[in-house]
């Protein structure tokens, strides 16, 4: 069965998750934003042994620390989608312009398309391509434990910014409407920053995607 836990990072907040099979106690993290120290403390007191790095888009408080962690624990990057390559060769500057840590651009060890699964232990999950954010942006899905890690695609009460190059509101979304609706009104969902919601509350009461 898949588990995680969700940790804060950077003076952004977003939500690192680090995900885990807890028959073999294998793990991925999902968006290694910064605070490594931090992050490394959370997968040593649970006890799980961080095997891949999973990635949802290329800003920098989503991967600022990627490439670190990648060298540090000898780790395969997985993702995003060859759409944010611009995305992760302008890290540095990304980094400078927002007061970040000075931060790496890094090469996937594989990139993720639409359609494609991720494996950590006996758990799988579903990769979707949701551009719209970024245009290299995807999500993870586990059926399995009715979660999905969405990055900065959906939050709940908004959605993710669109005025970032390469961003695009209508293509953002078609990605939610087509893409994460179908998965299921119960589908909890882990945003990129605040809190968990489902897609069903979502399509409620959320001002951008309601009744869609
Ligand atoms: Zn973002
Ligand atoms: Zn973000």
């Amino acid at each position: 069965m898949l588990r995680y836990l969700t940790v804060p990072v950077t003076p952004f907040q977003q939500n690192c998750s680090i995900v885990w099979c807890d028959e073999t106690n294998q793990a991925a993290i999902i968006d290694p934003g910064g605070d490594l120290p931090k992050l490394l403390t959370e997968a040593q007191r649970l006890g799980v042994e961080l095997t891949q790095i999973w990635q949802t888009h290329a800003h920098i408080d989503h991967a600022g620390a990627t490439a670190q962690l990648a060298r540090k624990r000898q780790l395969p990057i997985i993702g995003p989608h060859e759409g944010d390559l611009f995305w992760i060769q302008g890290l540095p500057q990304q980094g400078a312009m927002f007061g970040f840590p000075p931060s790496e651009p890094f090469t996937p060890t594989r990139w993720l398309k639409d359609g494609d699964s991720v494996s950590i232990g006996h758990c799988t999950l579903q990769v979707r391509h949701c551009p719209g954010h970024t245009p290299g942006h995807v999500v993870f899905f586990s059926p399995e434990a009715n979660r999905a890690f969405v990055g900065d695609v959906l939050f709940a009460g908004s959605i993710g910014r669109t005025d970032f190059p390469g961003g695009d509101f209508q293509t953002l979304v078609a990605s939610i409407t087509q893409r994460l609706w179908p998965m299921g009104d119960d589908v909890v969902f882990i945003p990129g920053h605040g809190p968990e919601s489902t897609f069903g509350q979502e399509r409620r009461s959320n001002p951008f995607v309601r009744g869609t």
